[in-house]
């Protein structure tokens, strides 16, 4: 929707990543060797020889959710990707207590700056647009962060069938906000995904850098926060 007058704002819609721009998940690897030491059937389970394996199965899960578009398919393929990990370190643990495990040890998150900032982009008055590669429980994770109330709309790669960078998510995106490209920005951590996928879109890029380092010449802007932002979306 474009504004008029002093209210307008430099961009009509925000496009924010989630994972290492919001927030980083991480898994407590201690957590899964407590619970599953009881049914060991190869040696000891220790945290060294779990935590290959157990990131291994992050990255699974990462790599594949966008094949599962309902939650029948997307627990059963939890629950197989778990048994995975599991047979992979000797485990003969029931599914039922291998599922509730991965739930309780997998974390999501916020980086300190976060709500302030996701409450100050509210305030800017522009919508905002979690836009990722994500299965389709990411509403979930973000009710549980009480994060819900700050979006306007949710676009995840495993509802849309399409992962950034391919043009197809942020069209949706587009389509969702209501907006031409150029009235958007999108917000994210990987040079490719988030700023290449948006940069072809004809949609402006902030690339958050939080170690410093990343090469991504496509950005619009780069900055080492979130803090930047609503100054940025205000213009
Ligand atoms: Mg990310």
């Amino acid at each position: 929707m474009p504004r008029e007058g002093p209210d307008e704002l430099r961009y009509d819609a925000v496009f924010l990543d989630i994972d290492g721009t919001l927030l980083w998940v991480d898994l407590d690897v201690e957590c899964y060797v407590s619970a599953l030491s009881p049914y060991t059937t190869d040696g000891p389970l220790t945290i060294e020889k779990a935590t290959g394996p157990v990131w291994e199965g992050l990255r699974t899960h990462i790599r594949e959710n966008i094949n599962y578009s309902t939650e029948d398919e997307l627990a059963r393929f939890r629950r197989e990707n778990a048994a995975k990990t599991a047979r992979s370190l000797g485990l003969d643990a029931p599914n039922d207590v291998l599922v509730e495990v991965a739930d309780r040890y997998i974390s999501f998150n916020p980086y300190r700056e976060s709500e302030e900032v996701l409450n100050e982009l509210k305030r800017t008055g522009a919508p905002l647009y979690a836009l990722s590669n994500w299965d389709i429980a990411l509403k979930e994770v973000l009710d549980d962060l009480g994060w819900t109330r700050f979006f306007d709309g949710l676009v995840v790669s495993a509802i849309v069938g399409a992962e950034k960078p391919d043009g197809a998510i942020f069209e949706e995106a587009l389509r969702v906000a209501g907006v031409e490209p150029h009235r958007a920005v999108h917000v994210g951590n990987d040079p490719v995904s988030d700023v290449r996928g948006a940069a072809r879109a004809g949609i402006d890029a902030v690339l958050i850098d939080r170690r410093g380092g990343v090469d991504a010449p496509e950005a619009t802007v780069v900055l080492p926060d979130l803090r930047g932002l609503p100054g940025l979306v205000r213009g």
